[in-house]
């Protein structure tokens, strides 16, 4: 498409504008649709996922919504950067042809403390970020869950760059056999390996030049047992060992593990037989001052 050109995107507002759109576009069409959930401030990653869908399906749809239950009370849902307008015109020029954008009064109208939850079990969601960020699964489940409802789509498309997020979607839409297909795809990069996300505006210029590191530690990781064919209990040993010569105030470690990439058991003995584990996912999180960042690689 030409830059600049625009094609027509439909706005809903509220469910009801929602659905009838669904009615009326995909349904009595017979038409497929595919559904990008996002919590706004598009980058190229969301675009990915949305130029995915568009191979696909007929009908593309994204929402754009901050979602409150997802955040713990002291993490950076206020400050969380919403560009609406900017958000629905990129959606427009990448092609998708409805955006959501829903209240929190209208999605959460009895108040989040006594709104109905969707929680995934424990083996998946109370390790790794869970361990930090408790109750943040319930919140990522239970919205979700309210947009599978709503949008009615029939395949939905998710960054691996959330790695246990992605596994803890495709989870629930398996349990309580949501009639939608989760595809996982990709994480798009900057040219310097950092994986992009929404948060990386909240860096500083040092941060900035710091913050590729999470990916060469998981490359290195790559490296190390894959090609060098060192146990990966010392690879990670090693590798956490290295992050903890930053000083704390400009980098802190929350988590570097190797893991089962279906289920995220971590591995902990000490493997170097790669039959063993023929397929892992290291992931990691880390604090630079207050913005947190994560990254997966899977080898
Ligand atoms: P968010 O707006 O951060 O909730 O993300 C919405 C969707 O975009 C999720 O499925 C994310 O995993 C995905 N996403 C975010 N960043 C990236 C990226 N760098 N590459 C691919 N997908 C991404």
């Amino acid at each position: 498409m030409a830059q600049g050109q625009k094609t027509s995107i439909f706005q809903a507002k509220t469910i009801t504008e929602a659905r009838l759109w669904q009615e009326r576009e995909i349904v009595a069409a017979g038409a497929t649709l595919g559904f990008i959930p996002t919590m706004g401030n598009l980058h190229d990653g969301h675009g990915s996922l949305i130029a995915e869908a568009k191979k696909q399906c007929d009908k593309v749809a994204v929402s754009i919504f901050v979602n409150p239950m997802q955040f713990g009370p002291n993490e950076d849902f206020e400050k969380y950067p919403r560009t609406l307008e900017r958000d629905i015109e990129l959606c427009s020029r990448l092609g998708a042809d409805m955006v959501f954008t829903p209240s929190t009064a209208e999605l959460y109208g009895r108040g989040l403390e006594n709104s109905s939850y969707v929680e995934v079990p424990n083996e998946l969601t109370n390790k790794l970020c869970g361990t930090f960020r408790p109750g943040h699964f319930r919140g990522v489940a239970t919205v979700v869950s309210k947009l599978f409802n709503i949008i009615q789509a029939h395949k939905a498309f998710f960054g691996e760059k959330d790695y246990q997020q992605l596994l803890v979607i495709r989870r629930m839409a398996d349990d309580l056999n949501f009639p939608v297909q989760i595809k996982g795809l990709a994480t798009i990069r900057e040219a310097d390996g950092l994986a992009m996300s929404s948060r990386n505006q909240y860096l500083n210029k040092e941060q900035r030049e710091l913050a590729p590191i999470l990916y060469q530690i998981l490359n290195q990781l790559k490296e190390q047992v894959r090609e060098q064919n060192k146990s990966i209990k010392s690879a990670i040993e090693m590798a956490r060992a290295e992050l903890s010569t930053i000083s704390r105030d400009q980098l802190e470690l929350q988590y570097l593990e190797a893991c089962n990439p279906e289920t995220l058991e971590i591995i902990s003995e000490d493997a170097k037989n790669p039959d063993l584990h023929p397929e892992i996912v290291f992931l990691i999180a880390a604090k630079l001052k207050d913005v947190r960042l994560i990254d997966n690689l899977k080898v």
